[in-house]
């Protein structure tokens, strides 16, 4: 069963420690195939030992990086084709090498998923590919890392199981304040890799995170919201202005937890709807949750509120912002149209 405790982790953290504690490597005998037409040339080439003139050398090292290209495209395709993945180049190729094409692999992988997204039958895909291009041609730069399988795994998943969303096992992740991305494809089924990645790049494209980050963090404002929340019983008590102070602060850390969470799984259903997918587990299981009598959205909403509960430490846990969030929350789940749905707000549609 997929537990409702928020496991899902868009903070970077766990995510080797738990690939490397459950990984085995095993090296197989074929496992450096897909380097080998690199392996070869340099040995062939460019290695002192290889024989040539250091003018002959320095030719041939032009055209490292077009094997490197080919390698990585060919890399990604085969594991969106489910064909798995190689191990780390590392144990394949001289030092320096692997870095060089591990940092390519995941730039073809970041940029060939903006691709299919781009390309895709999925509307709200597509809108996404094209904010994360803007975003780009602006001469932004959206830090995207590939995690553990270099090192461990020799194969992907080769699909979800019941308790697997690869989203739930640390298997990709956003990091709120350096708007990093990471993801660990030895985890993530490649059937299921476009809407993980999509998920990723909607906190990427979602300013209420980012614009929301100087209101939760300003220490003034907690300290006005701890004296008034320490100073009154009940909701009731609050003067409306003192009630707008507590609402603005607990929104805005909602919009960087809870809200974002929604906002990004909303338009992952879209995505998912658009797209046909064959069925996925765990994405129908989370989709089945919440009250039957209720509509889609409202379901939706309850169920994400579920399993992204408030914190209760520090301010949050104090009664009078625990009663507004729990206002809040059944609010939005009554009139899911009133979530703060922020820049995403033109690509959300009904479920
Ligand atoms: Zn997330």
């Amino acid at each position: 069963m997929l537990q409702k405790t928020p496991r899902i982790l868009c903070q970077f953290g766990m995510s080797s420690l738990v690939l490397l504690s459950i990984a085995t490597s095993v090296v197989r005998a074929d496992s450096c195939a897909p380097y080998e037409k690199l392996s070869r040339f340099i040995q062939e080439k460019v290695l002192p030992s290889s024989g040539s003139t250091l003018e002959q050398r320095a030719e041939e090292l032009r055209q490292i990086p077009t094997i490197i290209a080919e390698i990585s495209q060919s890399i990604y395709e085969n594991y969106r084709l489910g064909r798995g993945l190689p191990i780390s180049a590392e144990n394949c190729l001289p030092s320096g090498y692997s870095d060089r094409i591990q940092h390519n692999i995941a730039a073809v992988f970041f940029h060939e998923s903006i691709r299919e997204m781009n390309e895709s039958k999925s509307q709200t895909a597509r809108s996404i590919a094209k904010l994360l291009l803007k975003k780009e041609q602006a001469g932004a730069f959206i830090p995207f890392t590939l995690t553990g399988h270099w090192k461990t795994l020799d194969r992907p998943l080769e699909r979800s199981t019941s308790d697997q969303s690869p989203l739930e096992t640390s298997s990709a992740g956003f990091h709120r304040a350096q708007a990093a991305v990471f993801a660990n494809i030895a985890m993530i089924p490649h059937s299921d890799w476009l809407l993980v990645f999509a998920h990723e790049m909607i906190h990427v494209i979602d300013e209420q995170i980012h614009a929301n980050l100087s209101i939760v963090a300003n220490p003034d404002l907690a300290r006005t919201v701890a004296q008034i929340a320490n100073s009154k019983a009940s909701i009731n008590e609050l003067t409306q202005d003192e009630r707008l102070t507590c609402e603005r602060f607990l929104v805005s850390a909602l919009n960087r937890g809870f809200l974002a969470e929604l906002r990004a799984w909303w338009l992952v259903r879209q995505i998912y709807h658009e797209l046909h997918l064959p069925p996925i587990f765990w994405l129908e299981h989370l989709y089945a949750e919440g009250t039957p009598n209720k509509s889609t959205e409202a379901r939706f909403v309850q169920a994400l509120s579920e399993r992204f509960p408030t914190s209760l430490t520090g301010l949050f846990g104090l009664p009078i912002i625990q009663a507004l969030d729990a206002n809040h929350r059944s609010n939005w789940i009554k009139y899911p149209r009133r979530v703060p749905w922020g820049s995403l707000k033109p690509l959300v549609k009904k479920l």
